[in-house]
Formats: structure tokens, C-alpha cells, sequence
């Protein structure tokens, strides 16, 4: 264990985190987790333009959602603060400012049209198109008003990714790019490397989209004379097909969208950690412990992970099934339906009991238990639809639901004496359970399905279901 390793999650305030970005997230806290390290949380706010108001918080309160506290960052100041880039302006000013002295950045004195010209020229030569070919021969002194852009000295390099592997480029991947943008502020590629530099990062887990650039941030690395942290490249999360990178269409929808739906927050940890990375056995469900033991970065897989909200679905339930009475009581609380209001706890925690077999997220809540709280009107549509029911005579289901009341009426009303007494009138009837039971339970919940019938029958007490089944009748 290492009390120096570092990591960070580097979010720009663009909108709101999908599942890609917590995994990035979810990687480096627990990296630092493991290690007995920090997880330092940077906003990174220089691109005035794509910012999108309120992400900060949002980015924030979905991280605070999922568990994954930050050591240092906005709100948690520690040594290397400020946290976020927009108050660090002077520390990349004077970072540039020493590339200047050293020849190794220029005011970048082109239009957007000189530019966009030579890209042209570059595309009907049928060349790549290299800034440091356009290099101004006499650049005037940076006042900044203009880019400052980066010199590069282009090398072949080969470097080791902790995911990746052991990867190479030619020196065409190193070209000359601005640092800092005539707003004054820095670009990502210049201030991410001067951060996690000062914010002493060990480990820069990030998404595959930065790869390419890699070469040219080792070019920079070595005119700033630094050493380069650990890289880890996590790669794409991939659409259910596997063709293409997740997006919005595809579901990559808010990840607090799923809290609020109640998909607890280690279900969506495990299944984040699942998106690409095993520990080399078939085990698929993990608890948060288990992931910070378990997880290793250079076992994460290179290639993208497909996204599948129905294994999502399938993990929750198991999740919440996992759960004590208590637990899951203190994590329903804002899911009940408003009529609930009044009702004890015990009783809401038997509802509970009932339903949590099935339940797969907490705002199912809502719709599973209404019935428990709520009288409603009698829906005739339940049984002209139901395949057993529809064609039997109303005489005949009346009957049925007379003798249903009169032996519940007689019954002591324990789960034990609920379930004789309608086992017995099944027999009595001589009718199926799909007939006889299906009935009862149209009655008792104006609902084709409900949690197992006697227990159901048994939470609601003797007062409710008669009244129940009375109404039902009154209307066949
Ligand atoms: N600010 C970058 C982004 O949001 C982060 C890249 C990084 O982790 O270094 O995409």
C-alpha cells in the first residue's frame, strides 16, 4: 500500500455524467481506495463555450449519490487547491510563460480562415495536415490576445498504458497546438498536464477519446521537464449492439436519473465496474468492498464494453433482494405512494416483505403497493380480460366471491388460518386456483397481479379485504 498514489476525476461542466463518465470516476476512487490513497475531484471549466449551467452541482451530487467522496476538490479544499480550472488562471499563465523563455511556445498569429486555408491546402495535396509546417517564421511577442501555441519537437515515442499496453508512435503524431486561447484560457491539453503535475496525480484514468493526443502531451511533458503520471485509457462503452460508441439514443441516459428511479447506488457501482472489467472468474455481482479488494486497472479490458440496461435491471433486483427489512425501509422512504401518509412503519415494512422478491427498482414502489393504502374503484376490465374469467357466468364468480367473504369472514386472520381457509374453500369449490384465486385477488387489489394472495390478504386485515370483495360483488 502506498500513501502516494493520487488520482482524479477531471469532469468539464458540460452537462450531466452517463454511465462512461462514472465509470472513469468509479475507476480512479477506486484505484485510490485500494491504495490507502487520495481521489481528488477537478472541475475543469476552460472551455467557456460547451459549459452547460448548474453541471458542477449536478456532477457533484451524482458523484455524492454513488458514495464516491472526494478527498480534495471544489467545496473539500486541500493542499493543491484551487480545485477548479477557471481560479488557476495565473498558475498556466506563468507555466506558459517559461515555455516562452525557453522558445518552446508562440503567439499564434493566423485567422481562422488562414487556418482553415491551410487545412484545404493540406487536403488537396493529400497530406495530413501538421500546424508546425505553418510555423510564422518571425512570431511577434505574445501579448495575450492571440493563442500561444506549444513548439513541438516531433520524436517517435513508445510508452506504456496500464490498460493499453505497451504502445508506440511516429513522430507525425506530434504537432504543435495551442495552450492557452486568446479568451486566456488554457485549452484541456495544456492545463491537465500542469495540474495533475502541482495536484501530484500518480495516475491519469481517462477515456479512450484522449489517446490519440498522448504523443503530443510526452512532447510537452519533456519541454516542461516534468515526469508524466501513470496512464490508464479506458476505453468506450459501447452501444447494445457493440457497433458504436453509447449514446444518448441508445439510453446513455443521466446516471442520477437512475438514482431517482431507485437504482441503488452499488448496484449501478458493480454494474459501472462490470462495463469492461471482471476478476477472472464468473462472479458478477460484487458489493463496494469486494470492488476495492478486488478491482485492478490493468485487468480492465481494452476493448469497449457493451452497455445492457436489462442486466442493469436484473442487478438491481438482486441487489435490493440482498438487502435486510431495514435497510430496504430506510431506502424507500421517498417512493411511497402519497396515500401511504399515516401509515405505520410496521406496516409498510410487511408490504415490504411481500414485494421484495420482485421488486427490480424503488419507484416500482409506488405502483406495487398503492392498493395496500388505497380503496379503488372496481375495474370491470379486469376480469371481461382475463383468459380464465372472462367466459364464466357473473352468477357464478358472485358465488364464488359470497363464499370467498364468508370463509375469510369466519377465519382467525393469521398468514396460517388465511391459508387454510382458502386452500379448503378451494377444495370445497372444486374450482382451479387460476379461477378461484385470481378472482380473490381482481377483488382484493383491482389488479391482474399483486405479491403472493394470502400474504397480501393477510397485510391488509379483515376489514379491508371483506370491504373489498363486497364491492366487487355489488357490481357483478
Ligand atoms: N475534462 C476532460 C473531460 O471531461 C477530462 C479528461 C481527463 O480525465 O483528463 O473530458
Amino acid at each position: 500500500m502506498s500513501k502516494n498514489i493520487r488520482t482524479r476525476f477531471a469532469p468539464s461542466p458540460t452537462g450531466y455524467m452517463h454511465v462512461g463518465g462514472v465509470r472513469t470516476a468509479l475507476f480512479a476512487w477506486l484505484v485510490a481506495r485500494q491504495n490507502n490513497g487520495s481521489f481528488v475531484l477537478r472541475i475543469e471549466d476552460t472551455d467557456k463555450e460547451r459549459e452547460v449551467e448548474g453541471s458542477e452541482k449536478h456532477i457533484i451530487n451524482t458523484l455524492r449519490s454513488l458514495n464516491l467522496d472526494y478527498d480534495e476538490g471544489p467545496g473539500k479544499e486541500g493542499p493543491y487547491g484551487p480545485y477548479r480550472q477557471s481560479q488557476r488562471l495565473d498558475i498556466y499563465r506563468e507555466w506558459a510563460k517559461r515555455l516562452i523563455k525557453e522558445g518552446r511556445a508562440y503567439a499564434d498569429p493566423y485567422s481562422v480562415e488562414e487556418l482553415n486555408n491551410f487545412r484545404e491546402q493540406s487536403k488537396i495535396s493529400k497530406k495530413p495536415f501538421l500546424f508546425r509546417e505553418h510555423r510564422p517564421t518571425r512570431p511577434t511577442e505574445w501579448d495575450g490576445t492571440q493563442p500561444l501555441r506549444f513548439l513541438s519537437e516531433p520524436k517517435d515515442y513508445s510508452w506504456h498504458d496500464e490498460i493499453m499496453g505497451d504502445l508506440k508512435s511516429t513522430s507525425s503524431s506530434v504537432d504543435d497546438f495551442i495552450i492557452i486561447k486568446s479568451d486566456g484560457y488554457p485549452t484541456y491539453n495544456f492545463a491537465h498536464i500542469v495540474d495533475d503535475y502541482l495536484m501530484k496525480i500518480s495516475h491519469i484514468i481517462r477515456g479512450q477519446e484522449f489517446l490519440a493526443s498522448v504523443p503530443k502531451y510526452l512532447n510537452l511533458y519533456e519541454a516542461l521537464a516534468i515526469d508524466h503520471p501513470k496512464f490508464a485509457t479506458v476505453p468506450f462503452v459501447l452501444a447494445p449492439d457493440g457497433k458504436r460508441k453509447l449514446s444518448k439514443r441508445d439510453g446513455a441516459k443521466d446516471v442520477l436519473e437512475y438514482i431517482k428511479e431507485g437504482y441503488l447506488p452499488e448496484t449501478l457501482l458493480n454494474f459501472i465496474a462490470s462495463l469492461g472489467w471482471n476478476d477472472g472468474t464468473e462472479k458478477e455481482i460484487f458489493t463496494v468492498d469486494e470492488l476495492i479488494t478486488k478491482f485492478k486497472i490493468n485487468q480492465v479490458q481494452k476493448s469497449g464494453a457493451r452497455f445492457d440496461e436489462r442486466r442493469l435491471l436484473w442487478m438491481n433486483g438482486y441487489h435490493l433482494r440482498s438487502l435486510n427489512l431495514d435497510d430496504l425501509y430506510a431506502r424507500s422512504i421517498n417512493y411511497w405512494p402519497q396515500s401511504s401518509h399515516g401509515y405505520s412503519e410496521e406496516y409498510k415494512k410487511n408490504i415490504l416483505k411481500v414485494i421484495q422478491e420482485r421488486l427490480k427498482y424503488l419507484s416500482e414502489i409506488d405502483s406495487l403497493t398503492k392498493f395496500f393504502f388505497e380503496d379503488r374503484k372496481v375495474d370491470n376490465h379486469l376480469i371481461t380480460n382475463d383468459n380464465k374469467l372472462k367466459d364464466i357466468p357473473s352468477e357464478s364468480l358472485k358465488n364464488l366471491l359470497i363464499q370467498a367473504k364468508e370463509c375469510l369472514d369466519q377465519s382467525t386472520f393469521t398468514l396460517e388460518d388465511i391459508t387454510i381457509k382458502l386452500n379448503d374453500l378451494l377444495i370445497q369449490t372444486d374450482q382451479k386456483p387460476a379461477v378461484l384465486f385470481s378472482l380473490i385477488r381482481i377483488a382484493v387489489t383491482q389488479s391482474a397481479s399483486s405479491p403472493r394472495l394470502f400474504e397480501t390478504i393477510f397485510i391488509l386485515g379483515k376489514e379491508r379485504t371483506i370491504r373489498r370483495i363486497d364491492k366487487q360483488i355489488s357490481v357483478l
